[in-house]
């Protein structure tokens, strides 16, 4: 087995972790992203990037337009045939609204459409280009998993709470850095980040958590007894 040093190791090679990737190798630290399929895959997606993931790829210095090379496989943006949407047309009821993009000051008035399998590729790329150790057929294993948690009630629960309390601390905080951006303050940007964010979702995956908890170590004795 081959052991890599790295500072940083980001798992998921999907848009999330190749931006944070590519953010973390910019500002320079030493990253490895690991992606447990071998090949670009083509996942259900409606392939919109919206105004707000536009502005977030060219943060990146990434124009989804650009035709770039084309290939998906060359350094930098490699690029795809990104099409320009301008606005959206809702159809309910018998009824039909077209509406452009709403104005924003620090959004462009655009989205695209691009193929998710060429998103995904060529953001590895630019990843790579930034000196990112990307690590394609390689799986992150579960130490948690590893360590008997989920075959037990008591601790699937444990971990599973600290999962989700890690996704809505971090979500919220996101929220309401975007929601105080639109008021005057931080106290109104945190109430909209819980009422828009945490409130609605919370009781729903509180369920799936205390249900899924129960099925797990039941599935982990059954293919024990294999
Ligand atoms: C039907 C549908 C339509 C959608 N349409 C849109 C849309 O039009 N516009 C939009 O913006 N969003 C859309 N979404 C949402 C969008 O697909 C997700 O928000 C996006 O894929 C999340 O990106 P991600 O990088 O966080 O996760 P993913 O895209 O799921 O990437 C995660 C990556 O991690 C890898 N991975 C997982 N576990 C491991 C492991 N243990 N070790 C190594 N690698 C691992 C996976 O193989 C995968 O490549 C849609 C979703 C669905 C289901």
């Amino acid at each position: 087995m081959t052991s890599v040093d790295t500072d940083v190791l980001v798992v998921g090679g999907g848009p999330s972790g190749s931006a944070t990737a590519l953010r973390l190798a910019s500002l320079g630290h030493r990253v490895t992203l690991v992606e447990k399929r071998a090949t670009p895959r083509h996942k259900a997606c409606g392939d919109i990037l919206t105004p707000r993931a536009v502005a977030e790829l060219a943060r990146l210095g990434i124009d989804p337009l650009d035709p770039g090379r084309g290939d998906g496989r060359t350094g930098g943006w490699a690029g795809g045939n990104g099409h320009r949407i301008e606005g959206v047309r809702l159809i309910a009821t018998g009824r039909e609204i077209a509406e452009p993009w709403p104005e924003h000051p620090d959004l462009p008035g655009h989205a695209v459409a691009l193929r998710r399998d060429v998103l995904d590729e060529s953001l590895r790329e630019r990843a790579r280009g930034a000196g990112v150790t990307v690590l394609m057929g390689h799986e992150a294993t579960a130490p948690l998993a590893e360590r008997g948690f989920a075959r037990r009630y008591a601790t699937s629960v444990a971990a599973m709470l600290v999962g989700l309390a890690v996704i809505y601390a971090s979500g919220t905080l996101w929220l309401a850095y975007f929601a105080r951006l639109a008021s005057a303050s931080a106290a109104v940007g945190l109430s909209t980040a819980l009422a828009t964010g945490v409130y609605p979702f919370v009781l729903a995956d509180l369920a799936k958590l205390v249900a899924a908890a129960g099925i797990t170590p039941g599935l982990w004795r059954l293919i024990g007894t294999r």
